[in-house]
């Protein structure tokens, strides 16, 4: 059989959209998953889009989000180079085969014309189409014309009457009336190909088996299959990947900011999250799942479980919606996966980054990777995206709480009665030796005391954490004791009681 090759094309725009990883995903898992090969091929014949450094950055996050390429710009390979601005040769040895099979026509129509065509078009409610004036151009006429120096695009000769079928791997056969076609053009008068003459030639010479991208480039189908027919290549099987929607059925938003993956990257997303949130856009293994496995996470697949399940036939056709919410769950539960050395590195940059404006920041505490270290480990469970870190852990390291002296009542509670429980509590903490400052002999010392007094729990428990944290949401206040040590705890509670 031969070798399975896909490939990820993106432009360079300087930013990677979630979208683009999925589709660079799916190719990367139907190469994977088969023993083949990804490719990584730059397409920027559009030049008014090219941004400096925007393939080196492209091709960071990639790295960042675990896709790995064998072959393709800036890695190398065979079938080189794999940016399209450096093809021009390629390109323009194709175009002469094209036009010498009669399958593509210089156009010298100028813009103007063009334009006046299509308002008279629309004046008459048809719709906008090349009238294939230049079509039957005599071959005399074209050579006195380029030799004069007119500018020319060359189009493609497209059928005049015929259904033009096309296969996608996910939705079968679909046809197209050719009357909906028109002589696209595939060169532009600059010399420079169009994505549709581009991605036919580089997909045919770079061996691709199999063309993954976005149902949006359904209408382009016909006409690359009718450029492989003119050329007289066998064409790839085409992949077309479900649109992604947001919650409320709409295009997802256009601003980068919400949409670029390393905008999620920056808010702390892990690329574990990330890949697993994107591969289920479009794809979901559930039905043999639940007959195959024991599975008990059945959302949960990392990218080698992943490459092991993965299977075109799973992908769906009916668009994916992108729920941030499932996003955050997938994050919090790697978040919790993770081993506490690499939380810290990944946590610390965002503690500093919400400390840097801050003034009432205690340094001795933030200094102390011991420290510091415990505190994240308390907030491990609830962290969704590593930018909480800071807000979330905040009252360990401030030199001065801040709350209104009412949050430490508990429901019906007096104020003045609050305060007898918060000095009946330093009592009891003051008993519990240094060296035995632990999350259970705080928690024995404080509950035995007021299960033998039969006193209400919360109306000691709530003070207690509130003393502690000055906040009405935290973790427990006897694991919040045990990271703040005995001595800042007992201070925080008479403080407290002031
Ligand atoms: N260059 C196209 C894009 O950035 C890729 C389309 C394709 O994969 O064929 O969307």
């Amino acid at each position: 059989m031969k070798k399975i090759k896909t490939r990820f094309a993106p432009s360079p725009t300087g930013y990677l959209h979630i979208g683009g990883l999925r589709t660079a995903l799916f190719a990367y898992l139907i190469a994977k998953s088969n023993d083949g090969e990804l490719i990584l091929r730059i397409e920027d014949t559009d030049q008014k889009r090219e941004v400096i450094d925007a393939v080196d950055k492209l091709k960071e996050i990639l790295d960042w989000a675990g896709i790995k390429f064998d072959t393709g710009a800036g890695i190398g390979g065979k079938n080189g180079p794999y940016t399209q601005s450096k093809r021009t040769e390629i390109y323009n040895r194709y175009r002469d085969e094209l036009l010498a099979r009669g399958q593509a026509y210089p156009c010298f129509c100028s813009a103007e014309r063009l334009q006046t065509m299509r308002e008279e078009q629309q004046a008459n409610k048809q719709a906008p189409r090349y009238d294939r004036r230049c079509r039957d151009l005599s071959e005399d006429e074209v050579k006195k014309r380029i030799e004069a120096g007119e500018s020319y695009v060359i189009r493609q000769k497209m059928p005049l009457s015929a259904t033009v079928k096309v296969f996608d791997e996910l939705r079968g056969e679909i046809e197209f009336k050719s009357g909906d076609l028109e002589d696209h053009v595939l060169i532009k008068s600059n010399g420079v190909p169009t994505y549709q003459f581009a991605v036919v030639v580089d997909d045919h010479l770079m061996e691709i088996t199999h063309v993954i991208r976005g149902e949006e480039w359904i209408p382009s189908f016909p006409k690359n299959i009718l450029l492989y027919k003119a050329f007289g290549w066998e064409a790839p099987k085409f992949v077309h990947l479900p649109l992604v929607l947001n919650k409320t059925g709409g295009k997802l938003s256009k601003r980068t900011g919400d949409v670029s993956v390393e905008n999620f990257r920056a808010c702390g997303y892990l690329p574990e999250a990330i890949n697993n949130f994107v591969a289920l856009l479009g794809w979901s293994p559930y039905a043999k799942q639940t007959k195959n496995s024991n599975n008990k996470n059945p959302e949960i697949f990392s990218l080698k479980e992943l490459i092991k399940q993965f299977d075109i036939k799973d992908i769906n056709t009916s668009p994916a919606i992108f729920d941030t919410e499932k996003l955050d769950y997938l994050n919090g539960y790697y978040i919790r996966q993770m081993d506490m050395d690499k939380l810290f590195d990944l946590c610390l940059p965002y503690l500093k980054k919400y400390w840097a404006d801050k003034i009432n920041l205690k340094k001795s505490v933030f200094n102390d990777p011991i420290f510091t270290k415990k505190v994240i480990g308390l907030e491990q469970e609830r962290l969704k995206r590593l930018d909480e870190i800071g807000e979330l852990t905040e009252f360990f390291f401030v030199e001065n709480l801040d709350y209104e002296s009412e949050m430490l009542v508990w429901k019906k509670m007096e104020l003045g009665q609050a305060k007898k429980n918060l000095e009946k509590l330093i009592e009891l903490l003051e008993k519990i030796p240094e060296e035995n400052w632990t999350k259970t002999s705080i928690e024995e010392g404080i509950v035995n005391y007021l299960k033998t007094k039969e006193l209400k729990i919360g109306e000691y428990l709530w003070p207690m954490r509130v003393a502690l944290t000055g906040r009405k949401a935290s973790p427990g206040p006897f694991e919040v004791a045990e990271v703040l040590g005995k001595e800042e705890t007992l201070n925080r509670i008479i403080l407290a009681i002031k």
